[in-house]
């Protein structure tokens, strides 16, 4: 059991001050904090959050952006699929929702890039409703504080179930859930949980001892030298030229592993990040279609078994283009 009334108190005094919770933040700028912040930490999303909302307010100021222009403002954020779906969520937004995000759950599922966590955080951040939003730092704290488990286990679809037996039945349900996730991010965190500091008094991972977790340790994610670094900096190299660019000046941007690179570049081009002309350059997505005195562009989608695409010829893959995180 995790009582309202202490996780609640805690909150109002302990919360941080994120710009995305203040008063007057619209639904869309919401959902837009929420498809930055599911693979990056806060501390990088908040300045690039603040320059998004303030260029693109609406779903329909972002659909009106070009997509390579999305792109070169998600920067440094990682995983740029999610600025690609998000640059699709506003276009269906804005065509199909007269630019006002919708309300419930099942209607913002069927929006590109938005998935169970996302759908339930803005019906509940943005509409206040009473559903249960779930992600790492909840299920972390509902497996100590109420199984008495050191991690929460392999996500499953009840984890719905078991936050939502904990909401409150009252309208203090939504401050419930931010307040469970915060108390998840800064307090029990995955490491380190500063258990002299938590507001629960009950928690039953702590009154049985902490007995040690069961799960397999967790593996650090590492960076460097990952596909997802050559990617990013192909990315960059792109972001940086309004042109197309020829293979060579992609090259140079990694030559560690150049199979590591060609498989980055495949991948982006599988992605639709990246498209390539006729002639065998590269640019960002969306970029295509004046090539300057070289004529016009293709992206990888539009290539065809036997097109002539340049001294390099036209580029194939291995991977799936249905993957998706
Ligand atoms: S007492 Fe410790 S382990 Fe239990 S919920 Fe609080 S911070 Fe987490």
């Amino acid at each position: 059991m995790i009582y309202p009334d202490e996780l609640l108190a805690w909150y109002a005094t302990e919360q941080r001050d994120l710009p995305w919770r203040r008063p007057g933040v619209s639904a869309w700028q919401i959902l837009v904090s929420e498809f930055m912040l599911q693979q990056t930490p806060v501390a990088r999303v908040e300045p690039i959050w603040l320059e998004w909302i303030a260029r693109w307010p609406t779903p329909s100021a972002t659909a009106a952006a070009s997509a390579a222009d999305v792109l070169r403002a998600w920067g440094k954020l990682g995983y740029p699929r999610r600025a690609k779906r998000l640059h699709e969520c506003a276009t269906v937004i804005a065509l199909e929702h007269s630019d006002a995000v919708p309300k419930d759950v099942d209607t913002l599922l069927s929006l590109p890039g938005v998935g169970t966590y996302t759908a339930r955080a803005v019906a509940c951040f943005a509409y206040r409703q009473r559903v249960p939003v779930v992600d790492t730092n909840v299920r972390r704290v509902v497996a100590r504080a109420v199984h008495g488990r050191a991690d929460a286990a392999s996500p499953t679809a009840r984890d719905l179930d078991d936050v939502a037996a904990l909401l409150p039945g009252d309208s203090s349900a939504p401050q419930f859930s931010v307040a469970l996730m915060e108390l998840g991010a800064t307090v029990c965190t995955a490491r380190a949980p500063r258990c002299g500091s938590c507001p629960l008094r009950h928690c039953a991972w702590r009154s049985q001892g902490f007995p040690a977790s069961s799960c397999p340790p967790r593996r650090t994610q590492r960076y460097a030298g990952t596909d997802r670094q050559v990617r990013g900096r192909l990315l960059d190299v792109l972001r940086g030229n309004s042109f197309p660019v020829n293979r060579v000046e992609l090259d140079v941007a990694w030559t560690t592993d150049t199979a590591q690179r060609d498989r980055a570049l495949d991948s982006l081009l599988v992605d639709g990040l990246v498209e390539q002309t006729a002639d065998g350059r590269f640019a960002l997505c969306g970029e295509g279609d004046d090539a300057g005195p070289q004529g016009p562009r293709r992206s990888r989608a539009d290539n065809t078994e036997g097109d002539d695409a340049g001294p390099h010829g036209p580029r194939r893959s291995s991977h799936s283009p249905g993957e998706r995180r």
